[in-house]
């Protein structure tokens, strides 16, 4: 699989409670959200980033990429739950509860197979690895055909590791004020694994950091480790997506 360097977060095509970002915002219609994907495509963006725990996000995508499905690599989650109506979170790992989920996303996303599919951690990763078996389940999951790829969006730098042992992908937190994940990203570098990073831009708040291009240094500063894959940027704001894609491909020095 060839991801793009910079992929589509889509939690705020799906969900505006429960946020963290700087600002309020109003999620895109589907007008808006089918401008923005059509230009994530002119850009060269491949990859989408969605989730169960992103509100309407995988329920809009399905309808909203009828008819182009073969230009994305998909990428969604298993384990967290969200609820609309309260605005909470619910984690579930077990194996019936991950079927159901898979099964659930082809079925929203209107698609016959997930390019990767990584189990969305509350924290305890070591413990949702090894009492689960989370990841053994993902390479069945492989071998029937319904994923492409396996792994988790980790919170702990063992977690982050044990997780490229066993499958294919981590999905970690690196950007200007948190490195702490480093070692996973090293890790994979040497053994030729998958890294997504998530949270590139510390959800928007590293672009209000007092320097002079705070957006610019933050890519640099992603993009200097050749283990990163691909940076996952939850925008809703075209002028943004454009200015983030010209920004990356200057830390690659294209
Ligand atoms: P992020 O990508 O670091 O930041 C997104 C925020 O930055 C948005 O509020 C966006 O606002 C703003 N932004 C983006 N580009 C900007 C620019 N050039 N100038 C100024 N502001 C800019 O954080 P995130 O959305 O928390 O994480 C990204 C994606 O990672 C999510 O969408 C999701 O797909 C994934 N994620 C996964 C997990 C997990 O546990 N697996 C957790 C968190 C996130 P605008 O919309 O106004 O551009």
């Amino acid at each position: 699989m060839k991801v793009s360097p910079i992929g589509l977060g889509t939690v705020k095509l799906g969900r505006d409670q429960g946020v963290k970002y700087p600002d309020s915002f109003i999620i895109p219609d589907d007008r808006e959200a089918a401008n923005l994907l059509a230009l994530c495509h002119d850009l060269g963006i491949n990859l989408l980033d969605t989730a169960p725990a992103y509100g309407r996000s995988e329920e809009r995508l399905g309808p909203l990429l009828r008819g182009q499905r073969d230009r994305w690599l998909i990428c969604s989650k298993v384990g967290e739950e969200f609820d609309n109506q309260t605005g909470q979170s619910h984690f579930d790992f077990t194996p019936e509860h991950i079927r159901l989920s898979v099964e659930r996303s082809l079925r929203r996303l209107e698609t016959d197979v997930i390019d990767l599919m990584l189990v969305h951690s509350d924290g305890n990763d070591m413990d949702i690895i090894r009492r689960y078996g989370v990841l053994e389940l993902l390479d069945d999951l492989k071998t029937e055909g319904k994923i492409r790829a396996g792994g988790m969006s980790t919170k702990t730098v063992e977690g982050g590791i044990e997780t490229l042992k066993r499958s294919d992908v981590a999905m970690v937190t690196y950007n200007l004020s948190h490195a702490e994940e480093l070692p996973v990203i090293d890790y994979a570098q040497q053994h030729d694994k998958g890294i997504l990073v998530k949270k590139a831009l510390a959800s928007g708040h590293a672009c209000l950091r007092d320097e002079q291009d705070p957006v610019q240094a933050s890519f640099d500063f992603i993009f200097a480790h050749p283990g990163v894959s691909s940076a996952i940027i939850g925008t809703i704001n075209p002028l943004h997506l454009r200015s983030n894609a010209a920004a990356v491909e200057k830390a690659l020095g294209l």
